[in-house]
């Protein structure tokens, strides 16, 4: 729930920020606030919403079941990540979890888990619960934006309905030992990465097909998907987004 940063706590609420507006805390919050950090009246936090920036803010009640915070000033302006999707078959619980606080950090916009061939474990994803780890790592690595994360979507409709104009960095593990082979489109983008099992002759051949999708290599060894997310957007934000 909460993130520290700076010796600071970081908590997100979904609630309007800005100054001198009042934060109504719901139970959870105030018993982490107030019974795990030990919190009294009169203490400074960070409070993010993933719309209105970050905000100092003080606690002016502290109760058992509830409390009320009060927005102070501005620390930092909305910092909107490139415009770029994850697009990933969900693996194991844990590891779908790295996955989307990687992703989280590393400033992916928006994030869809996907149904592909040989997904496994599609029954097990919890929209509710990935959509809360977004919200923690966010919490966690300073970030002023939290990126949604989508139901369980299907790879052909979501290749079905694609938006023109944003590209698709298909991570190809028939690629294995080609140069990396990103085009330098400027742009919206999107990354798919497989599942443990890959991507199926048919998907590889749809994909392929495709003239938004651009098959790309992560290098000559087979990764992990988690580890293939990584470095995946490693490799898109060192070109193409917003490391500088
Ligand atoms: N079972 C597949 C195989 O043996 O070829 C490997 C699948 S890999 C564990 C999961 C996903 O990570 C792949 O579908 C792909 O999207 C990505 N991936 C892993 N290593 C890669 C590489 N060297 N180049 C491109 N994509 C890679």
């Amino acid at each position: 729930m909460v993130g520290l940063m700076a010796s600071k706590v970081r908590l997100y609420v979904d609630h309007p920020l800005g100054e001198g507006q009042s934060v109504p805390l719901s139970r959870d919050q105030a018993h982490y606030l107030f019974g795990v950090m030990r919190m009294a009246d009169g203490t400074v936090l960070s409070l993010i919403n993933g719309r209105d920036g970050e905000w100092d803010a003080e606690v002016i009640e502290a109760g058992k079941k509830g409390g009320i915070l009060m927005c102070r000033v501005q620390t930092r302006p909305l910092l909107m990540p490139p415009d770029l999707w994850l697009l990933f078959a969900p693996i194991r619980k844990e590891r779908t979890a790295f996955i989307v606080e990687k992703a989280v950090e590393m400033g992916a916009a928006r994030i869809i888990p996907l149904q592909t061939e040989y997904t496994n474990n599609a029954d097990r994803i919890r929209q509710d619960k990935l959509q809360a780890h977004a919200v923690e790592a966010a919490e966690q690595c300073g970030g002023t934006f939290v990126p949604p994360v989508d139901a369980l979507q299907k790879l052909d409709r979501v290749l079905a309905d694609w938006p023109a104009g944003r590209q698709l960095m298909f991570c190809d593990e028939a690629m294995i030992g080609d140069p990396v082979g990103l085009p330098d489109i400027a742009g919206p983008w999107a990354i798919v990465i497989g599942p443990e099992g890959g991507f199926s002759t048919k998907e590889r051949d749809r994909l392929r097909a495709l003239a938004f999708a651009h098959p790309v290599s992560l290098g000559p060894r087979i990764l992990r998907a988690d580890t293939a997310a990584v470095a995946a957007l490693t490799v898109w934000q060192q070109a193409l987004g917003d490391w500088g």
